[in-house]
């Protein structure tokens, strides 16, 4: 009976591992503010521009919907596992 307990909190807290997520630009792909898909499209306006460069500018809004990554010409926008 305990053996069964203990073995079902091991699966409840493996089902409720956390997962830190990260966006992130490859300033060697980025196209910068010529460009800024991400920018124009991130529901959330996690991006801005600064000078002709596009940065994370607020990563704590994001919602991981993938949007930036779709729209991304070069590949150059990340959001993945930290
Ligand atoms: S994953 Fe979505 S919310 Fe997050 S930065 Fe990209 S477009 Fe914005
Ligand atoms: S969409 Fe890609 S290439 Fe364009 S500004 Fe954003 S990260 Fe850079």
């Amino acid at each position: 009976m305990k053996m069964g307990i203990i073995v079902l909190i091991l699966k409840l807290t493996k089902t409720l591992e956390v997962v830190i997520m990260a966006v992130t630009i490859d300033y060697n792909l980025c196209k910068g503010a010529e460009c800024a898909e991400c920018a124009n499209n991130c529901p959330m306006e996690v991006f801005e521009i600064e000078g002709d460069k596009v940065v994370v500018a607020r990563p704590e809004d994001c919602s991981y919907c993938g949007v930036c990554e779709d729209v991304c010409p070069t590949g150059a926008v990340k959001v993945e596992p930290e």
